[in-house]
C-alpha cells in the first residue's frame, strides 16, 4: 500500500511556467521551489446513482505549481466541489492519477487520508463548521490536538493564528457570539493552524455580504502570500475570481484556462 509520504513520479513537462514560492512558511526565505503541488492526470469520476452512472469527469487534467493562487469557476453541478474533495482526499477518483502535495491521494487508506489532510491540507467551506460548544480559540486548536500536541502548546499556537486573522480579542467567544465574517476568519485560522502546503477553499465567501466577502478574500490573499501557500479557490464571485492570477472554468468535465499569469489584466466581464 502506498504510504502518504510516497513521492510523486517525475512531473511531465509543465504546460505553463510555474510561479515560485518561498520554500518554507516564512516570506523571508529566499530559496524558491517550482515543483507542482497538484498534478492530476486523466481524472475520471463517476457516481453510481439510482438512475444509473453519473459521469462527472472523464479525462480531467490539472497542474498547479507551488505558490499559485488559482480560482475555479463554473456552473452549479459542474463538479467543482467534487474536484476539491478528490484533491483533499475526501473523495476518491474513479480513474486517473491525483498527486497532491507529493502524495498519491487515491491510494490512501481512510486513516492515511485523515493524516494527510491534517498535515498537508487546509480546507475552508462555505459554512464555517465550527463546533458550537467550543470557543474560537479551542476550535482553532482542534487540528493540533488531533495530532496529539500538548494542550497548552496547541492553545498558544491557536492564539497566534487568531492574531493572524485579526481576532486575538475574540478567542473566548463561541461561534454563536461571532459575526459571519469572524466565523469564517476563525475557520481560516483552523484550516491553517497546522501550516499545510495547500489551501482548498470551497466558496469561502459564498455566505457573506459583498464587503465582508471582500475583506475575507483580502485575508486569504495575504495569508497565501505570507505563508507561501498554494491555494485553490472555488467561487461563483467573478469579482473575487479575477483577483487570482489564474482562473479556470470547469464545464462539461473539463478545465479550461480563462487567464494565465502574465496575460492582460482580467475583468469580471472577460470571464464569458
Ligand atoms: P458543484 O460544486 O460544481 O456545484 P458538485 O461537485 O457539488 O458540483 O456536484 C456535481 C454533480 O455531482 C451534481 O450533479 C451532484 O448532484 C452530483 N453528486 C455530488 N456528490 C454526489 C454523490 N455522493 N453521489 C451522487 N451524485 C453526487
Amino acid at each position: 500500500m502506498q504510504t502518504p509520504s510516497a513521492a510523486a513520479p517525475q512531473a511531465p513537462r509543465a504546460a505553463r511556467e510555474p510561479e515560485s514560492r518561498p520554500s518554507g512558511n516564512s516570506s523571508n526565505q529566499s530559496t524558491v521551489v517550482n515543483s507542482p503541488v497538484v498534478q492530476v492526470q486523466g481524472l475520471g469520476k463517476t457516481y453510481q446513482t439510482a438512475r444509473g452512472a453519473l459521469n462527472l469527469f472523464e479525462d480531467l487534467n490539472l497542474e498547479v505549481a507551488a505558490g499559485e493562487m488559482v480560482a475555479i469557476v463554473g456552473q452549479s453541478g459542474a463538479g467543482k466541489s467534487t474536484l476539491l474533495h478528490i484533491l483533499g482526499a475526501l473523495d476518491t477518483p474513479s480513474a486517473g492519477t491525483v498527486y497532491c502535495a507529493s502524495t498519491n491521494v487515491a491510494k490512501l487508506s481512510a486513516r492515511e487520508a485523515a493524516a494527510f489532510r491534517n498535515r498537508e491540507i487546509g480546507y475552508v467551506w462555505q459554512f464555517h463548521y465550527l463546533l458550537p460548544e467550543f470557543t474560537a480559540l479551542e476550535n482553532v486548536a482542534m487540528p493540533l490536538l488531533a495530532r496529539n500536541m500538548r494542550k497548552v502548546e496547541a492553545l498558544r499556537t491557536a492564539d497566534k493564528w487568531l492574531s493572524e486573522v485579526e481576532l486575538e480579542d475574540r478567542g473566548d467567544h463561541r461561534p454563536g457570539e461571532l459575526s459571519g465574517g469572524e466565523q469564517q476568519r476563525v475557520a481560516l485560522a483552523r484550516a491553517l493552524v497546522c501550516e499545510p502546503r495547500l489551501l482548498l477553499a470551497d466558496e469561502p465567501t459564498g455566505d457573506l455580504d459583498n464587503s465582508t466577502a471582500g475583506r475575507v478574500f483580502d485575508l486569504i490573499e495575504r495569508l497565501h502570500r505570507s505563508h507561501g501557500l498554494t491555494s485553490i479557490l472555488v467561487t461563483h464571485n467573478m469579482d473575487l475570481a479575477v483577483r487570482c492570477r489564474r482562473v479556470l472554468r470547469l464545464g462539461n468535465g473539463r478545465l479550461t484556462e480563462i487567464t494565465d499569469a502574465g496575460s492582460k489584466p482580467l475583468q469580471a466581464g472577460n470571464l464569458g
